[in-house]
Protein backbone atom coordinates (compact mmCIF):
# COMPACT_ATOMS: atom_id res chain seq x y z
CA UNK A 1 0.00 0.00 0.00
CA UNK A 2 1.35 3.49 -0.79
CA UNK A 3 0.56 6.18 1.22
CA UNK A 4 -0.46 10.21 0.01
CA UNK A 5 0.61 12.96 1.79
CA UNK A 6 -0.53 16.48 0.47
CA UNK A 7 -2.65 19.34 1.86
CA UNK A 8 -4.41 19.61 -1.74
CA UNK A 9 -7.51 17.11 -2.34
CA UNK A 10 -7.17 17.81 -5.82
CA UNK A 11 -3.58 16.47 -5.95
CA UNK A 12 -4.18 13.81 -4.17
CA UNK A 13 -7.02 13.11 -6.11
CA UNK A 14 -4.87 12.46 -8.99
CA UNK A 15 -2.45 10.91 -8.12
CA UNK A 16 -4.69 8.39 -6.48
CA UNK A 17 -6.08 7.57 -9.76
CA UNK A 18 -2.69 7.24 -11.34
CA UNK A 19 -1.40 4.75 -8.98
CA UNK A 20 -5.05 3.29 -8.44
CA UNK A 21 -4.78 2.96 -12.67
CA UNK A 22 -1.51 0.72 -12.20
CA UNK A 23 -3.00 -1.59 -9.49
CA UNK A 24 -1.44 0.16 -6.76
CA UNK A 25 -3.45 0.01 -3.11
CA UNK A 26 -3.64 3.64 -1.92
CA UNK A 27 -4.39 5.30 1.15
CA UNK A 28 -4.06 8.76 1.76
CA UNK A 29 -3.23 11.86 4.52
CA UNK A 30 -4.26 15.23 4.23
CA UNK A 31 -1.43 16.37 6.82
CA UNK A 32 1.83 15.58 8.31
CA UNK A 33 -0.20 14.56 11.64
CA UNK A 34 -2.40 12.55 10.13
CA UNK A 35 0.18 11.14 7.98
CA UNK A 36 2.50 10.43 11.34
CA UNK A 37 -0.65 8.34 12.96
CA UNK A 38 -1.58 6.60 9.85
CA UNK A 39 2.21 5.32 9.78
CA UNK A 40 1.94 4.35 13.27
CA UNK A 41 -1.28 2.30 12.87
CA UNK A 42 -1.03 0.79 9.06
CA UNK A 43 2.23 -0.56 7.28
CA UNK A 44 3.16 1.26 3.96
CA UNK A 45 5.74 0.44 1.33
CA UNK A 46 6.10 3.61 -0.15
CA UNK A 47 4.83 7.15 1.10
CA UNK A 48 4.47 10.25 -1.40
CA UNK A 49 5.05 12.91 0.73
CA UNK A 50 4.65 16.79 -0.64
CA UNK A 51 7.13 18.93 0.59
CA UNK A 52 5.04 22.24 1.30
CA UNK A 53 2.39 21.98 3.86
CA UNK A 54 1.12 24.22 6.63
CA UNK A 55 1.66 23.51 10.04
CA UNK A 56 4.17 20.70 9.43
CA UNK A 57 6.26 20.66 5.94
CA UNK A 58 7.04 17.28 4.53
CA UNK A 59 10.70 17.18 5.71
CA UNK A 60 9.64 17.44 9.10
CA UNK A 61 7.23 14.68 8.88
CA UNK A 62 9.71 12.38 6.94
CA UNK A 63 12.44 13.48 9.75
CA UNK A 64 9.74 11.99 12.45
CA UNK A 65 9.14 8.99 10.64
CA UNK A 66 12.86 8.08 10.26
CA UNK A 67 12.86 8.20 14.30
CA UNK A 68 10.39 5.44 14.43
CA UNK A 69 11.72 1.86 14.07
CA UNK A 70 8.60 1.08 12.38
CA UNK A 71 9.15 3.43 10.02
CA UNK A 72 12.65 4.61 9.41
CA UNK A 73 13.01 2.00 6.15
CA UNK A 74 10.29 3.46 4.40
CA UNK A 75 11.17 5.13 1.01
CA UNK A 76 9.63 8.16 0.58
CA UNK A 77 9.23 10.25 -2.64
CA UNK A 78 9.32 14.25 -1.90
CA UNK A 79 7.04 16.04 -4.12
CA UNK A 80 7.77 20.06 -4.68
CA UNK A 81 6.86 22.30 -6.81
CA UNK A 82 9.83 24.83 -5.49
CA UNK A 83 12.44 23.56 -3.33
CA UNK A 84 14.44 21.93 -6.21
CA UNK A 85 17.67 23.48 -4.54
CA UNK A 86 19.95 20.93 -3.85
CA UNK A 87 20.50 21.95 -0.01
CA UNK A 88 16.47 20.85 0.23
CA UNK A 89 17.48 17.75 -1.59
CA UNK A 90 20.40 16.82 0.77
CA UNK A 91 18.08 17.48 3.84
CA UNK A 92 15.34 15.15 2.06
CA UNK A 93 18.01 12.49 2.03
CA UNK A 94 19.35 13.09 5.53
CA UNK A 95 16.06 12.82 6.73
CA UNK A 96 15.72 9.31 5.60
CA UNK A 97 13.67 10.00 2.38
CA UNK A 98 14.94 8.26 -0.92
CA UNK A 99 14.09 10.14 -3.73
CA UNK A 100 12.57 13.53 -4.82
CA UNK A 101 10.63 14.55 -7.60
CA UNK A 102 9.40 18.11 -8.97
CA UNK A 103 5.99 20.09 -9.42
CA UNK A 104 4.13 20.00 -11.79
CA UNK A 105 4.25 15.76 -11.64
CA UNK A 106 5.17 14.32 -14.55
CA UNK A 107 3.35 10.93 -14.43
CA UNK A 108 6.06 8.83 -16.49
CA UNK A 109 9.00 9.90 -14.23
CA UNK A 110 7.06 9.16 -10.93
CA UNK A 111 5.88 5.67 -11.82
CA UNK A 112 8.66 5.03 -12.82
CA UNK A 113 10.20 5.39 -9.49
CA UNK A 114 7.34 4.58 -7.86
CA UNK A 115 7.79 1.01 -9.19
CA UNK A 116 11.72 0.96 -8.29
CA UNK A 117 11.03 1.74 -4.74
CA UNK A 118 8.01 -0.79 -4.70
CA UNK A 119 10.00 -3.54 -6.05
CA UNK A 120 12.99 -2.41 -3.70
CA UNK A 121 10.69 -2.38 -0.78
CA UNK A 122 9.24 -6.13 -1.54
CA UNK A 123 13.03 -7.09 -1.71
CA UNK A 124 13.69 -5.72 1.46
CA UNK A 125 10.58 -7.33 3.50
CA UNK A 126 11.67 -10.42 1.30
CA UNK A 127 14.95 -10.08 2.44
CA UNK A 128 14.18 -9.21 6.19
CA UNK A 129 11.72 -12.37 6.46
CA UNK A 130 14.36 -14.75 5.36
CA UNK A 131 16.76 -13.57 8.14
CA UNK A 132 14.45 -13.51 10.31
CA UNK A 133 13.75 -17.34 9.74
CA UNK A 134 17.49 -17.97 9.34
CA UNK A 135 17.64 -16.47 13.07
CA UNK A 136 14.48 -18.13 14.35
CA UNK A 137 16.46 -21.65 12.85
CA UNK A 138 19.77 -20.74 14.73
CA UNK A 139 17.85 -20.28 17.84
CA UNK A 140 15.80 -23.71 17.57
CA UNK A 141 19.28 -25.19 16.44
CA UNK A 142 21.43 -23.68 19.25
CA UNK A 143 18.39 -25.24 21.67
CA UNK A 144 18.55 -28.55 20.18
CA UNK A 145 22.09 -28.54 20.65
CA UNK A 146 22.01 -28.00 23.88
CA UNK A 147 19.08 -30.21 25.34
CA UNK A 148 20.96 -32.87 23.21
CA UNK A 149 24.50 -32.18 24.77
CA UNK A 150 22.47 -32.31 28.67
CA UNK A 151 21.20 -35.81 27.77
CA UNK A 152 24.54 -36.99 26.07
CA UNK A 153 25.97 -35.73 29.62
CA UNK A 154 23.16 -37.27 31.54
CA UNK A 155 23.93 -40.91 29.74
CA UNK A 156 27.57 -39.95 30.76
CA UNK A 157 26.71 -39.63 34.42
CA UNK A 158 24.80 -42.08 34.00
CA UNK A 159 26.86 -44.87 32.98
CA UNK A 160 30.02 -43.40 34.75
CA UNK A 161 27.87 -44.85 38.19
CA UNK A 162 27.05 -48.07 36.85
CA UNK A 163 28.97 -51.21 38.35
CA UNK A 164 29.28 -52.20 34.71
CA UNK A 165 32.23 -51.77 32.17
CA UNK A 166 30.00 -49.16 29.81
CA UNK A 167 30.73 -46.86 26.52
CA UNK A 168 28.74 -45.62 23.79
CA UNK A 169 30.03 -44.83 20.30
CA UNK A 170 28.91 -43.43 17.37
CA UNK A 171 26.62 -44.50 14.66
CA UNK A 172 30.12 -46.57 13.07
CA UNK A 173 30.76 -47.84 16.09
CA UNK A 174 34.03 -45.29 16.85
CA UNK A 175 34.28 -45.28 20.75
CA UNK A 176 33.26 -41.81 21.88
CA UNK A 177 32.80 -42.70 25.74
CA UNK A 178 34.04 -45.50 28.27
CA UNK A 179 33.65 -45.20 32.21
CA UNK A 180 36.33 -45.78 34.81
CA UNK A 181 35.47 -49.63 34.95
CA UNK A 182 36.82 -50.09 31.21
CA UNK A 183 40.50 -48.96 32.22
CA UNK A 184 40.49 -52.42 34.53
CA UNK A 185 40.51 -54.50 30.91
CA UNK A 186 42.04 -52.11 28.45
CA UNK A 187 44.48 -49.84 28.25
CA UNK A 188 43.05 -47.19 25.56
CA UNK A 189 39.46 -45.42 25.47
CA UNK A 190 39.37 -46.37 21.61
CA UNK A 191 40.22 -50.26 21.73
CA UNK A 192 37.83 -52.83 23.15
CA UNK A 193 39.35 -55.35 25.92
CA UNK A 194 41.28 -58.54 24.94
CA UNK A 195 38.77 -61.30 24.29
CA UNK A 196 39.95 -65.20 25.01
CA UNK A 197 41.31 -66.45 21.61
CA UNK A 198 38.45 -69.42 21.32
CA UNK A 199 35.90 -66.56 22.12
CA UNK A 200 33.88 -64.58 19.23
CA UNK A 201 35.38 -61.26 17.95
CA UNK A 202 33.60 -57.98 18.97
CA UNK A 203 33.65 -56.08 16.35
CA UNK A 204 33.26 -59.21 13.79
CA UNK A 205 30.33 -60.13 15.77
CA UNK A 206 29.04 -56.25 16.17
CA UNK A 207 29.42 -55.33 12.68
CA UNK A 208 26.69 -58.29 11.74
CA UNK A 209 24.50 -56.10 13.77
CA UNK A 210 25.43 -52.62 12.71
CA UNK A 211 24.23 -53.91 8.99
CA UNK A 212 20.44 -54.52 10.33
CA UNK A 213 20.54 -51.73 13.53
CA UNK A 214 20.10 -54.47 15.75
CA UNK A 215 21.13 -54.97 19.27
CA UNK A 216 24.37 -57.14 19.93
CA UNK A 217 24.07 -59.64 22.93
CA UNK A 218 27.09 -62.05 23.75
CA UNK A 219 28.87 -63.70 26.15
CA UNK A 220 32.90 -63.36 25.80
CA UNK A 221 35.67 -63.91 28.31
CA UNK A 222 37.40 -60.11 28.72
CA UNK A 223 41.42 -60.47 30.18
CA UNK A 224 41.52 -58.17 33.30
CA UNK A 225 44.92 -56.15 33.33
CA UNK A 226 46.10 -56.52 36.76
CA UNK A 227 45.80 -60.21 37.44
CA UNK A 228 46.33 -61.42 33.24
CA UNK A 229 42.67 -63.34 33.83
CA UNK A 230 40.39 -63.86 31.62
CA UNK A 231 36.96 -63.42 33.04
CA UNK A 232 33.03 -64.42 31.57
CA UNK A 233 31.28 -61.10 30.56
CA UNK A 234 27.79 -60.40 28.87
CA UNK A 235 28.43 -57.89 26.25
CA UNK A 236 25.07 -55.88 25.24
CA UNK A 237 25.20 -53.25 22.83
CA UNK A 238 21.84 -51.45 21.74
CA UNK A 239 21.23 -49.34 19.30
CA UNK A 240 19.83 -45.92 20.08
CA UNK A 241 17.44 -44.85 17.35
CA UNK A 242 16.29 -40.72 16.65
CA UNK A 243 13.59 -41.13 13.59
CA UNK A 244 14.51 -44.61 12.93
CA UNK A 245 18.18 -43.94 12.55
CA UNK A 246 20.81 -45.29 14.73
CA UNK A 247 22.60 -42.00 16.58
CA UNK A 248 24.46 -43.92 19.05
CA UNK A 249 25.24 -47.29 20.30
CA UNK A 250 25.67 -47.88 24.41
CA UNK A 251 27.43 -51.31 25.42
CA UNK A 252 27.51 -52.60 28.97
CA UNK A 253 30.17 -55.49 29.41
CA UNK A 254 28.61 -57.52 33.16
CA UNK A 255 30.30 -60.13 34.91
CA UNK A 256 28.70 -63.55 34.66
CA UNK A 257 31.92 -65.21 35.97
CA UNK A 258 30.61 -66.48 38.62
CA UNK A 259 27.53 -67.30 37.54
CA UNK A 260 29.73 -69.38 34.84
CA UNK A 261 31.40 -70.98 37.69
CA UNK A 262 28.17 -72.11 39.56
CA UNK A 263 26.81 -73.72 36.11
CA UNK A 264 30.00 -75.65 35.43
CA UNK A 265 29.89 -76.83 38.62
CA UNK A 266 26.40 -77.94 38.50
CA UNK A 267 27.47 -79.37 35.21
CA UNK A 268 30.10 -81.40 36.92
CA UNK A 269 28.19 -82.64 39.52
CA UNK A 270 24.96 -83.81 37.23
CA UNK A 271 27.62 -86.00 34.73
CA UNK A 272 29.46 -87.48 38.18
CA UNK A 273 26.15 -87.96 39.89
CA UNK A 274 24.43 -89.61 36.85
CA UNK A 275 27.50 -91.74 36.28
CA UNK A 276 27.65 -92.85 39.54
CA UNK A 277 23.82 -93.84 39.66
CA UNK A 278 23.77 -95.89 36.12
CA UNK A 279 26.17 -98.55 37.81
CA UNK A 280 24.34 -99.88 41.05
CA UNK A 281 20.89 -99.24 38.71
CA UNK A 282 22.01 -101.54 35.85
CA UNK A 283 23.05 -104.62 38.90
CA UNK A 284 19.91 -103.83 40.96
CA UNK A 285 17.97 -104.22 37.17
CA UNK A 286 19.92 -107.47 36.31
CA UNK A 287 19.05 -108.26 39.92
CA UNK A 288 15.20 -108.30 39.96
CA UNK A 289 15.44 -109.71 36.74
CA UNK A 290 17.18 -113.07 37.74
CA UNK A 291 14.73 -112.91 40.55
CA UNK A 292 11.73 -112.97 38.08
CA UNK A 293 13.39 -115.43 36.19
CA UNK A 294 13.62 -117.98 39.51
CA UNK A 295 10.06 -116.94 40.29
CA UNK A 296 8.64 -118.27 37.41
CA UNK A 297 9.47 -121.99 38.07
CA UNK A 298 7.79 -120.83 41.68
CA UNK A 299 4.74 -118.96 41.06
CA UNK A 300 4.00 -116.22 43.63
CA UNK A 301 1.43 -113.94 42.62
CA UNK A 302 2.30 -111.31 45.06
CA UNK A 303 6.11 -111.16 44.70
CA UNK A 304 5.53 -111.13 41.04
CA UNK A 305 3.19 -108.15 41.37
CA UNK A 306 5.64 -106.49 43.23
CA UNK A 307 8.57 -107.31 41.17
CA UNK A 308 6.59 -105.92 38.08
CA UNK A 309 6.04 -102.55 39.79
CA UNK A 310 9.65 -102.63 40.85
CA UNK A 311 10.74 -102.99 37.27
CA UNK A 312 8.46 -100.19 36.17
CA UNK A 313 9.75 -97.70 38.46
CA UNK A 314 13.89 -99.32 37.50
CA UNK A 315 12.49 -98.19 34.05
CA UNK A 316 11.65 -94.72 35.21
CA UNK A 317 14.44 -94.38 37.39
CA UNK A 318 16.81 -95.48 33.89
CA UNK A 319 15.13 -92.64 32.09
CA UNK A 320 15.83 -89.90 34.23
CA UNK A 321 19.36 -90.98 34.73
CA UNK A 322 19.75 -91.59 30.49
CA UNK A 323 18.40 -87.99 30.47
CA UNK A 324 20.74 -86.54 32.70
CA UNK A 325 23.30 -88.16 30.61
CA UNK A 326 22.69 -86.88 27.54
CA UNK A 327 22.42 -83.36 29.17
CA UNK A 328 25.88 -83.96 30.44
CA UNK A 329 26.97 -84.87 27.10
CA UNK A 330 24.98 -81.98 25.65
CA UNK A 331 27.28 -79.59 27.80
CA UNK A 332 30.12 -81.33 26.78
CA UNK A 333 29.79 -81.26 23.18
CA UNK A 334 29.82 -85.17 23.24
CA UNK A 335 26.35 -85.45 22.24
CA UNK A 336 27.28 -87.47 18.93
CA UNK A 337 24.95 -88.80 16.14
CA UNK A 338 24.63 -92.38 14.69
CA UNK A 339 23.52 -91.52 11.16
CA UNK A 340 21.85 -94.55 9.01
CA UNK A 341 18.94 -94.76 6.54
CA UNK A 342 15.93 -96.30 8.36
CA UNK A 343 12.45 -96.69 6.91
CA UNK A 344 10.55 -93.62 9.03
CA UNK A 345 6.99 -95.61 9.11
CA UNK A 346 8.51 -98.77 10.77
CA UNK A 347 9.95 -96.28 13.19
CA UNK A 348 6.73 -94.88 13.79
CA UNK A 349 4.52 -97.99 14.72
CA UNK A 350 7.36 -99.24 16.84
CA UNK A 351 7.09 -95.89 18.61
CA UNK A 352 3.51 -96.21 19.02
CA UNK A 353 3.67 -100.14 20.23
CA UNK A 354 6.35 -98.60 23.21
CA UNK A 355 3.22 -95.67 23.86
CA UNK A 356 0.15 -98.02 23.69
CA UNK A 357 2.24 -100.45 26.14
CA UNK A 358 3.21 -97.64 28.65
CA UNK A 359 -0.04 -95.42 27.87
CA UNK A 360 -3.24 -98.51 28.11
CA UNK A 361 -5.82 -96.39 27.04
CA UNK A 362 -4.16 -93.67 24.71
CA UNK A 363 -5.11 -93.05 21.23
CA UNK A 364 -2.64 -92.37 18.60
CA UNK A 365 -3.99 -91.07 15.57
CA UNK A 366 -1.90 -91.24 11.87
CA UNK A 367 -1.87 -88.27 9.57
CA UNK A 368 -0.65 -87.20 6.68
CA UNK A 369 0.99 -89.01 3.41
CA UNK A 370 2.66 -92.17 4.59
CA UNK A 371 6.97 -91.48 4.09
CA UNK A 372 7.95 -93.73 1.33
CA UNK A 373 11.66 -92.28 1.60
CA UNK A 374 14.67 -93.72 3.31
CA UNK A 375 15.61 -91.52 6.11
CA UNK A 376 19.06 -90.65 6.84
CA UNK A 377 19.43 -90.06 10.33
CA UNK A 378 20.33 -91.50 13.94
CA UNK A 379 17.27 -93.52 14.29
CA UNK A 380 17.65 -94.03 18.21
CA UNK A 381 17.67 -90.27 19.17
CA UNK A 382 14.62 -89.67 16.20
CA UNK A 383 13.17 -92.09 18.17
CA UNK A 384 13.86 -90.10 21.81
CA UNK A 385 12.55 -86.81 20.01
CA UNK A 386 9.01 -88.65 18.84
CA UNK A 387 8.76 -90.65 22.51
CA UNK A 388 9.57 -87.37 24.42
CA UNK A 389 7.09 -85.46 22.53
CA UNK A 390 3.91 -88.26 22.71
CA UNK A 391 4.43 -88.56 26.45
CA UNK A 392 4.54 -85.36 27.13
CA UNK A 393 1.36 -84.76 24.65
CA UNK A 394 -0.42 -87.65 26.56
CA UNK A 395 0.69 -86.22 30.23
CA UNK A 396 -0.26 -82.74 29.57
CA UNK A 397 -3.73 -83.84 28.58
CA UNK A 398 -5.62 -85.20 31.68
CA UNK A 399 -9.02 -84.93 30.41
CA UNK A 400 -8.54 -86.56 26.65
CA UNK A 401 -5.69 -89.41 25.48
CA UNK A 402 -6.43 -88.74 21.68
CA UNK A 403 -3.13 -87.63 20.28
CA UNK A 404 -2.08 -87.10 16.43
CA UNK A 405 1.09 -87.37 14.20
CA UNK A 406 0.90 -85.68 11.02
CA UNK A 407 3.62 -86.23 8.78
CA UNK A 408 4.54 -83.86 5.53
CA UNK A 409 7.23 -83.80 3.32
CA UNK A 410 8.25 -80.87 1.82
CA UNK A 411 11.44 -79.04 0.22
CA UNK A 412 13.61 -82.34 1.19
CA UNK A 413 12.64 -81.80 4.09
CA UNK A 414 10.32 -84.28 6.61
CA UNK A 415 7.96 -82.50 9.39
CA UNK A 416 6.67 -84.04 12.28
CA UNK A 417 3.84 -82.46 14.32
CA UNK A 418 2.56 -84.40 17.30
CA UNK A 419 -0.49 -82.72 18.35
CA UNK A 420 -2.98 -83.17 21.36
CA UNK A 421 -6.03 -81.38 23.05
CA UNK A 422 -4.15 -81.06 26.20
CA UNK A 423 -4.06 -77.86 28.71
CA UNK A 424 -2.00 -75.68 26.22
CA UNK A 425 0.98 -73.62 27.04
CA UNK A 426 1.06 -69.30 27.83
CA UNK A 427 2.23 -67.33 24.77
CA UNK A 428 5.07 -65.56 26.53
CA UNK A 429 6.02 -69.43 27.98
CA UNK A 430 6.42 -71.04 24.48
CA UNK A 431 9.86 -69.39 23.07
CA UNK A 432 11.54 -70.67 26.21
CA UNK A 433 9.90 -74.30 26.30
CA UNK A 434 12.81 -75.80 24.91
CA UNK A 435 15.26 -74.20 27.54
CA UNK A 436 17.02 -75.97 29.97
CA UNK A 437 15.04 -77.14 33.36
CA UNK A 438 12.23 -74.92 32.14
CA UNK A 439 8.64 -75.84 33.08
CA UNK A 440 5.87 -73.93 32.99
CA UNK A 441 4.55 -73.11 36.47
CA UNK A 442 1.05 -73.03 35.93
CA UNK A 443 2.00 -77.03 35.93
CA UNK A 444 4.46 -77.87 37.02
CA UNK A 445 2.65 -78.35 40.52
CA UNK A 446 -0.18 -80.89 38.98
CA UNK A 447 2.77 -83.11 36.73
CA UNK A 448 5.84 -84.15 37.91
CA UNK A 449 9.29 -83.56 35.40
CA UNK A 450 12.58 -81.99 35.34
CA UNK A 451 12.35 -79.93 32.48
CA UNK A 452 14.96 -81.49 30.43
CA UNK A 453 13.06 -83.83 27.47
CA UNK A 454 12.55 -80.94 25.46
CA UNK A 455 15.72 -79.13 25.62
CA UNK A 456 17.57 -82.69 24.88
CA UNK A 457 15.12 -83.12 21.99
CA UNK A 458 15.85 -79.67 20.37
CA UNK A 459 19.59 -80.43 20.46
CA UNK A 460 18.97 -83.64 18.82
CA UNK A 461 16.98 -82.32 16.05
CA UNK A 462 19.82 -78.97 15.96
CA UNK A 463 22.43 -81.92 15.22
CA UNK A 464 20.47 -83.01 12.42
CA UNK A 465 20.26 -79.10 11.08
CA UNK A 466 16.41 -79.49 11.34
CA UNK A 467 14.22 -77.02 13.26
CA UNK A 468 11.70 -77.61 16.11
CA UNK A 469 8.80 -75.62 17.37
CA UNK A 470 5.27 -75.33 19.35
CA UNK A 471 2.19 -73.84 18.24
CA UNK A 472 -0.16 -73.83 21.40
CA UNK A 473 -3.51 -71.99 23.17
CA UNK A 474 -4.19 -72.52 26.58
CA UNK A 475 -6.94 -74.98 26.88
CA UNK A 476 -6.95 -76.04 23.15
CA UNK A 477 -4.12 -77.91 23.19
CA UNK A 478 -0.41 -77.73 21.48
CA UNK A 479 1.31 -78.82 18.31
CA UNK A 480 5.10 -79.91 18.70
CA UNK A 481 6.71 -79.91 15.63
CA UNK A 482 10.09 -81.02 14.22
CA UNK A 483 11.62 -81.00 10.86
CA UNK A 484 15.04 -82.50 9.41
CA UNK A 485 16.64 -82.63 6.48
CA UNK A 486 16.11 -85.99 4.26
P1 LIG B 1 9.05 -82.01 31.73
O1 LIG B 1 7.85 -82.52 31.03
O2 LIG B 1 9.87 -83.06 32.34
O3 LIG B 1 8.76 -80.89 32.66
P2 LIG B 1 9.96 -81.10 29.10
O4 LIG B 1 11.26 -80.49 28.73
O5 LIG B 1 9.53 -82.31 28.35
O6 LIG B 1 10.04 -81.37 30.65
O7 LIG B 1 8.87 -79.99 28.95
C1 LIG B 1 9.09 -78.71 29.46
C2 LIG B 1 7.79 -78.03 29.87
O8 LIG B 1 7.01 -77.78 28.71
C3 LIG B 1 6.91 -78.88 30.73
O9 LIG B 1 7.23 -78.71 32.09
C4 LIG B 1 5.53 -78.36 30.42
O10 LIG B 1 5.26 -77.23 31.22
C5 LIG B 1 5.63 -77.90 28.98
N1 LIG B 1 5.10 -78.88 28.00
C6 LIG B 1 5.79 -79.78 27.27
N2 LIG B 1 4.96 -80.45 26.45
C7 LIG B 1 3.72 -79.97 26.64
C8 LIG B 1 2.43 -80.26 26.11
N3 LIG B 1 2.26 -81.19 25.15
N4 LIG B 1 1.38 -79.54 26.56
C9 LIG B 1 1.55 -78.59 27.50
N5 LIG B 1 2.72 -78.28 28.07
C10 LIG B 1 3.80 -78.96 27.64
Amino acid sequence: MILIVDDKPENIYSLKRLLESKKFGVDTALSGEEALKKVLKNSYALIILDVQMPDMDGFEVAETLAGFSKSKDIPIIFLSAVNTDKTFIAQGYASGAIDYVTKPVDPDILMLKVKTFYRLYEQTTALNEIQSALRAEIEIRKKVQAELKERVEQLYSTLESLPQVAFTSDPEGNIEFVNKQWFRYSLSAKAFPYTHPDDKNIEEEWTICMFTESPLELEVRIKELNSDAYHFHLLRIIPIKEKDKVVKWVGTFTDIEDQKQVEKKKDEFLSIASHELKTPLTSIKAYVQLLQRSLKNNPDNTASTYLERAQLQLSKLNNLIADLLDISKIESGKLKLNKKSFNFENLLSSVTDIIHQTHENAEIIRKGASVNHLIFADEVRIEQVLINYLTNALKYSPDNKQVTIETELHNGHLKVMVTDNGIGIPLEKQKNIFGKFFRVEESSLRFQGLGIGLYICSEIIRQHQGSYGVNSKVGQGSSFYFTIPI
